[in-house]
């Protein structure tokens, strides 16, 4: 556990708690002491000892009343032990002294605070409770105060402070042990909720995933860390750290593997020559952690962290196991980022050829047509429709259409530039979307997807036949869309497999604005529709 240092040391019983119970404990001091009175005869002032008792317990109860803020609270907290402190020695004097049994009560005292408060506070208690019989024995020895009734007050003093001592340090022993356990599972407790918070805020698979290498490395000391995908056969380091910058695809790592394959956490004082993937990542990476990611029993990732020399001897098992934890959570999470990127992917793509479907389309379209808007350029758009398409199916059947649909997209993906849009527009009907593209360069590349088209003959020969518009202006989508589909309709009229532009793509302009108008070159003269 590594503290940071903004966490504040929390307490383990909140003031109020206290108060009240040293309320509680009050009134027990009090009933007991004047039972004891009342036992011991005339000479315990059973009078004096409930005034004392009625002034401790106003006390106590206006300390409940002022706690307020934290900070005040614990000055409040100190004040009303000192209080509780003179009190019991009032109560052990008026008793008879350090012979009565008035000073077990003192003991129980300081094992009562050193329980709800903290070892530290018993301590102090102890001191402070050493220093006030020490008074009363000097008083005593003075003169000022009646002498306790026991035959050696110097040697029973001792006896009593040493009693008072033992019980403290023996009680703030135990206590601390628990205490440090408490505070140790109250921080990974905070550590991990602060890690929820912030993979509720990631967003997408490296963002989590950096989000856990994060949180991890920060509150477990670690100086290196990563997050190593094994999803395909080739490690791939998704998240990182810290790590040296090298080729994030790699051979299999031994060790990758091994905490993968055998869904256990590996301790590595030392990668050697035989993990040179993972070393190349870190290099002279000392005491490396690997815990293996599953969910449901499937492994797809493993965190790997480095503790370096800090961690002398080894990690302790009760920080592995809550590495562990931290770890579980984080496969969780990768787990449902991973899943939510395929269901958007899916929400965007075409089951059956795998391109862009119309979702994907209209907005990719709406966005390019918004960058024309803020910056300019021209921005074409390709229409397709597959020649005779109805004749394949009747002949070949369904199955055999689906295939040439496949192929078609398949072969308009490759066709066209990486930053194209190819998307499936509607039945046997493809749109191409290319951004900043002039006419020109348009008509380039359109031909160029016709030719390739016309290339299949595998499952069955087939044509697609264009219609081109280019945006130069601001224009809306479905005036884009109108200009290519019209060109498309004469691309059938005049014989399909061809290609044909749109003279111009217009809309109606806005109040104030210039005319929207985008032009295509090169669109034959007599066009019905223009
Ligand atoms: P044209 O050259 O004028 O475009 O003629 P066409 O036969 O291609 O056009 P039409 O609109 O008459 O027919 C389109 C056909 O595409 C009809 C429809 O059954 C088929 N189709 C649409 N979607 C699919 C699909 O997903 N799979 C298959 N196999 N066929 C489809
Ligand atoms: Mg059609
Ligand atoms: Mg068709």
């Amino acid at each position: 556990m590594a503290a940071g240092s903004a966490w504040q040391r929390p307490d383990l019983v909140p003031l109020e708690e206290r108060l009240r119970f040293l309320q509680l404990f009050r009134v027990a001091v009090v009933v007991v002491t004047i039972a004891i009175g009342v036992r011991g005869g005339d000479q315990v002032p059973v009078p004096a000892i409930m005034g004392l008792g009625a002034a401790a317990l106003g006390g106590g109860l206006i300390a409940r009343l002022c706690v307020r803020s934290a900070a005040a609270g614990r000055w409040l907290f100190g004040i009303v032990l000192l209080g509780d402190g003179l009190l019991l020695a009032a109560l052990v004097h008026l008793l008879g002294g350090l012979a009565s049994p008035g000073r077990y009560l003192v003991v129980l005292h300081v094992l009562v605070v050193t329980l709800i408060a903290s070892y530290r506070t018993g301590l102090k208690l102890a001191i402070w409770h050493a220093l006030l019989v020490l008074v009363l024995h000097e008083a005593a020895e003075i003169g000022w105060l009646r002498a306790a009734a026991v035959a050696d007050p110097t040697a029973a003093l001792f006896t009593y402070i040493a009693l008072v001592w033992t019980v403290a340090l023996l009680t703030a022993s135990a206590s601390a042990v628990n205490e440090r356990e408490i505070l140790r599972r109250r921080y990974d407790l905070d550590a991990f909720a602060r890690m929820s918070g912030a993979l509720e805020l990631a967003t997408g698979l490296h963002d989590v995933a950096r989000t856990v290498v994060d949180h991890v490395c920060e509150n477990f000391g670690a100086s290196r860390g990563g997050i190593v995908s094994v999803r395909d056969d080739d490690p791939v380091m998704i998240a990182g750290r810290g790590l040296a910058r090298v080729s994030s695809a790699g051979q299999v790592d031994g060790l990758v593997a091994a905490a993968a394959e055998g869904r256990r956490t590996l301790l590595v004082t030392r990668l050697d020559a035989g993990n040179a993937w993972l070393a190349g990542h870190m290099p002279d990476a000392q005491h490396v952690m690997l815990v293996p990611l599953a969910v449901e029993g499937t492994v797809e990732d493993v965190l790997v962290i480095e503790h370096g020399r800090e961690a002398h001897g080894g990690l302790k098992r009760s920080t592995m196991t809550t590495i562990e934890r931290f770890a579980a959570h984080g496969a969780l999470a990768l787990r449902n980022a991973k899943l939510h990127g395929e269901l958007v992917a899916m929400a965007r793509t075409d089951g059956l050829t795998g391109v862009a479907n119309r979702v994907a389309f209209d907005q990719a379209l709406n966005g390019e047509l918004d960058r024309l808007e803020r910056t300019g350029g021209s921005l074409a758009l390709v229409l397709c429709d597959l020649d005779h398409f109805k004749h394949v199916n009747d002949e070949f059947g369904h199955q055999v259409g689906d295939a040439v649909l496949s192929e078609a997209a398949q072969t308009l993906r490759g066709a066209c530039r990486t930053y194209d849009v190819v998307a499936r527009y509607g039945g046997e009907e493809f749109a191409v979307i290319m951004p900043l593209t002039t006419s020109d360069v348009a008509a380039d590349v359109a031909e160029r997807l016709r030719q390739a088209v016309a290339e299949i003959t595998d499952p069955v020969d087939v044509t697609m036949s264009l219609g081109l518009a280019v945006a130069t202006e601001p224009v809306a989508a479905r005036d884009l869309i109108a200009a290519a589909d019209r060109a498309l309709y004469r691309a059938k009229r005049d014989g399909r497999n061809r290609l044909e532009l749109a003279r111009t793509v217009s809309s109606p302009a806005p109040p104030g604005s210039g005319v929207q108008q985008a032009v295509a070159s090169g669109t034959p003269a007599q066009a019905p529709d223009e």
